[in-house]
């Protein structure tokens, strides 16, 4: 049976429960790459060029994990995911530069990794002799392909029958709608129960949720007793937003959802945080404009604001004391 490759980064965090349940559908195995770690980004940095950012780097580390097995890997390209905005042109071109760098490694195009022992020194010759890894690379962008076309076109790949890829993908898309509102109903039971401090995480959600990248920020602000609150866990009401004052309606994805997501935690009429943790990590041109408008945004609003700026250098013992002290003053402040 045909095995996909699935890489742990990017938006992985925010869409692998919806293709884990299509892949399922369709009867095919997947193989995930292993959580972030030293070796990852050791590994990724060997390929992605100086400039990029973190999470980038990491996801060479996670597609040059993969490579070699799984019969294919699964890299979709994503240009809009929703009307009249793009995501960030690192993550467009992800697909591209993973393709050019990985697969010519054997031409000594600016690879080489033989020199770090941690490097598992795949490349597209190496892998040809031992199994041929293809890419499944669709296309998403709303505005001219509507997302059952594109899985239509994925599901093309393991199934010539186009009912059964039918229901996979609206039995995905079913599956995928439960995680999110159980996502909200967790919260919503936790949020019942706090008595403590509410503190909103805003990022990207690979930025968030990968632990590596993060430094398990989640995990760090629970056992200070606060309750974290990210986009996924807060219930959809109130997350309308006026974009009308930024340039081209803030035309980036993941700029508007971040900032309509740091509104509704400072002035939603059903939920109000403490304070507001942006995770942005070091090279993200978005983030670095983004953090500014939020915290003008935040001190309007009266709400405790804090920069969390990550790479590859960064300590966890300093994180977790920026995290301390932050509390500390809000809880002070109260
Ligand atoms: S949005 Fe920022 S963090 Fe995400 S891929 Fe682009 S540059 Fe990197």
């Amino acid at each position: 049976m045909a095995v996909v490759g699935i890489p742990g980064s990017l938006l992985y965090y925010r869409f692998f429960p919806l293709w884990e349940a299509f892949f399922g559908g369709l009867g095919v195995n997947i193989k995930t790459s292993k959580p972030s770690s030293n070796i990852t980004l050791l590994n990724g940095a060997n390929y992605a060029h100086s400039d990029s950012c973190l999470p980038i780097k990491l996801g060479f580390g996670h597609v040059a994990e993969l490579m070699g097995d799984a019969d294919y890997i699964f890299l979709p390209r994503f240009f809009r995911l929703e009307e009249k905005s793009f995501v960030c042109p690192k993550m467009i071109g992800f697909t591209d530069m993973i393709k050019s760098v990985l697969c010519s490694a054997d031409s000594g195009q600016g690879v080489n990794c033989q020199a770090n022992p941690a490097c598992t020194g795949v490349s597209k010759k190496k892998i040809a002799g031992v199994k041929n890894t293809e890419f499944i690379e669709p296309l998403f962008d709303i505005h001219n392909y509507s997302n059952q076309k594109v899985f239509k076109k994925i599901g093309s790949f393991f199934s010539w029958n186009p009912f059964k890829i039918r229901r996979a993908y609206f039995d995905s898309v079913r599956h995928y709608n439960n995680v999110c509102n159980e996502r909200e109903n967790i919260f919503l039971k936790k949020l019942n129960l706090n008595r403590g401090l509410k503190i909103g995480v805003i990022g990207h959600p690979y930025n968030i949720y990968d632990e590596f990248i993060s430094m398990g920020i989640l995990k760090e602000l629970s056992k200070l007793d606060v309750l974290p609150v990210t986009f996924e866990d807060a219930p959809g009401i109130g997350f309308e937003c006026d974009f009308s004052k930024f340039p081209s309606n803030l035309f980036w994805s993941f700029g508007r959802e971040i900032y309509k997501t740091a509104q509704y935690f400072m002035n939603g009429a059903d939920f109000k945080v403490d304070g507001i943790i942006y995770v942005a990590p070091f090279g993200c041109g978005l983030d670095s404009i983004m953090t500014t408008i939020v915290q003008g945004a935040a001190k309007d609003a009266g709400v405790p604001f804090l920069s969390l700026v990550v790479d590859e250098h960064t300590a966890k013992a300093g994180i977790v004391t920026r995290l301390e002290a932050f509390i500390d003053m809000i809880a002070y402040k109260k």
